[in-house]
């Protein structure tokens, strides 16, 4: 757990003029789409990135975009104006690849599936109640059919790196190709970062580095506990629509792209999964397509592609964003960023310009491991 210096629970170093340069550091979904929300309220922006725009987690996301998954009631809130805010960013900017397919979900069956049924609908999300008939219309190509289901139509699907590039551009803010070695103080208040190419000059730093994050912020004397979670993504070759929607099963979550190929973490239940090791490459890609035959029987399945990442999970599963221990510091680090990111980015941008604070934040800031 964290120890050193306590962290500010407020705000109190947002009183820059409205030019203040800031730097951000990651150009994953969280950095993308932080440097468009503080872009677009006039403020100047500067990324560094290790890797190419796009991230690291980023590009090795499942991307489903959901609220139906949560761990608190203040976590589900901050989810569902997560889904808001994906909308928001597709009414204003055009051509973005987000998409609203609605997600078929039998992750529990018998009664489990009815208290979820009856607690998402409690809290106002619509659910659909399906039965096998209903199940087998909707997805034809199923082979093992369920007696039921839950449909949630409101959720749905982004990649993280396309949609990070698409913020980034539309940000119009500069993107430096550097990896920072530490953040820079004077007087006690952030200057800007030492990079491997050479110090970066800034008023305000954003670290939304991803696993990266905990160790820039050590200096601080600020602890950011994290979990351990690879997390892997097989991508298969192109299929005839079998999977219109995203399909959640007990042991398998699956996607279908607009080319046909099929997306599946290798480990079920992914948001929750807890593993801290893969295992054996060939055996776990093997035993995810094997899952993904037993799925859609009759259709060729083949491996294509992988992608792997370390997921950005703080130790209470739940997003870290606010004021670091030092004026001009500021952090964001989170899994479910894919959901996440556009919506922490608008509320953590308002703040940091003027220091408003919102309420949907309360719960995830930095100050609760210090
Ligand atoms: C397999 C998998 C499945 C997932 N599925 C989902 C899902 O279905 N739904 C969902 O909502 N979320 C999902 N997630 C989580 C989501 O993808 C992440 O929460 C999100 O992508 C994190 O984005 P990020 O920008 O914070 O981090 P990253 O994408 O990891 O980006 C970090 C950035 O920081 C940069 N960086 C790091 N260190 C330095 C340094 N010292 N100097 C300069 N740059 C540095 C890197 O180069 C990179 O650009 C999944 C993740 C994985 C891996």
């Amino acid at each position: 757990m964290a120890g050193g210096k306590p962290l500010p629970s407020r705000a109190p170093h947002a009183s820059l003029g409205a030019m203040a340069h800031t730097l951000i550091i990651g150009a994953g979904i969280t950095g993308a789409a932080l440097a468009f929300q503080l872009a677009k309220r006039g403020e100047r922006v500067t990324l560094i990135s290790t890797h190419a725009e796009g991230g690291l987690a980023s590009a090795a996301s499942f991307g489903w975009l959901n609220a139906s998954y949560f761990l608190s009631h203040p976590h589900y809130r901050l989810r569902r104006e997560g889904l808001a805010a994906h909308h928001r960013l597709q009414a204003t900017l055009s051509g973005l690849s987000t998409t609203w397919q609605g997600c078929l979900w039998y992750e529990a069956t018998g009664a489990a599936q009815d208290e979820t049924a009856s607690d998402l609908a409690a809290l106002g999300y619509k659910v659909e109640r399906l039965t096998k008939p209903q199940i087998a219309a909707r997805l034809p190509a199923l082979g093992p059919l369920p007696e039921t289901a839950l449909f949630f139509p409101d959720e749905g699907h982004a990649d993280p790196a396309d949609l990070a590039r698409a913020l980034i551009k539309a940000s119009g803010a500069q993107v430096i190709r550097a990896t920072v070695e530490a953040v820079t103080e004077a007087q006690g208040r952030v200057t800007g970062v030492q990079t491997d190419i050479g110090p970066v000059h800034a008023d305000r730093v954003v670290l939304a580095a991803g696993t990266a994050t905990p160790g820039l912020l050590q200096p601080f004397g600020y602890t950011l506990p994290m979990l351990k979670r690879p997390g892997l993504m097989i991508t298969t070759n192109a299929l005839p629509r079998v999977c219109p929607v995203i399909l959640a099963t007990p042991d398998q979550e699956v996607r279908q792209d607009a080319e046909g190929h099929l997306h599946a973490p290798a480990s079920a239940g992914h948001q929750s999964d807890s593993a801290e090791t893969l295992g054996s490459f060939p055996v776990v890609v093997n035993a995810t397509l094997q899952r993904l035959r037993a799925l859609f029987p009759g259709q060729e399945i083949h491996f294509a592609r992988q992608a792997m990442a370390l997921r950005p999970v703080p130790e209470d599963g739940l997003p870290v964003a606010g004021p670091g221990t030092i004026p001009g510091l500021w952090m964001a680090v989170m899994h479910s960023g894919a959901t996440l990111a556009p919506v922490v980015a608008e509320l953590l941008a308002a703040e940091i310009i003027d220091g408003t604070e919102s309420p949907l934040l309360g719960d995830f800031r930095p100050d609760r491991f210090a």
